[in-house]
């Protein structure tokens, strides 16, 4: 089991730039089309701008046209976790790292690759580390 990383809110706020924060540790959602990682060939892999933990590869992002990075699985089963989230009046899974708990965005399970499963995830919760 990999070790969890807890930090006080204040940590994270003198950590993270305001944007960051709010979509990481207040579940925000940032504007759609406005991300750097929409679209990319660069082979890499993301990794939680909270705590660097490696999350999702280049590799199983797709362009689903929604305005955010979207992946068919995450790095390994044990990157990330799903909660049910009813916010908003939906039924939704909600992604966080499993490491350090950052909301990174939702699955839902209309992919159009084999997974059936389409991650929807925040540009800004993600590092891009090229080439690995
Ligand atoms: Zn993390």
């Amino acid at each position: 089991m990999r070790k969890k990383i807890e930090k006080t809110e204040a940590e994270w706020r003198e950590q993270l730039t305001p944007e960051q924060y709010h979509v990481t540790r207040e579940k925000g959602t940032e504007r759609p089309f406005t991300g750097d990682y929409q679209v990319t060939d660069t082979v890499g892999i993301y990794h939680c701008v909270c705590c660097n933990a490696p999350l999702f590869e280049n590799e199983h992002k797709f362009d689903a046209g929604c305005g955010w990075p979207s992946f068919d699985r995450p790095l390994s089963g044990e990157s990330v976790e799903e909660h049910m989230d009813t916010s908003h009046g939906m039924h939704r899974t909600e992604i966080t790292c499993s490491r350090c708990g950052a909301h990174l965005g939702h699955v839902f399970p209309d992919g159009p690759t084999r997974t059936g499963n389409r991650f929807c995830i925040n540009s800004v919760a993600l590092n891009f580390h090229e080439g690995e």
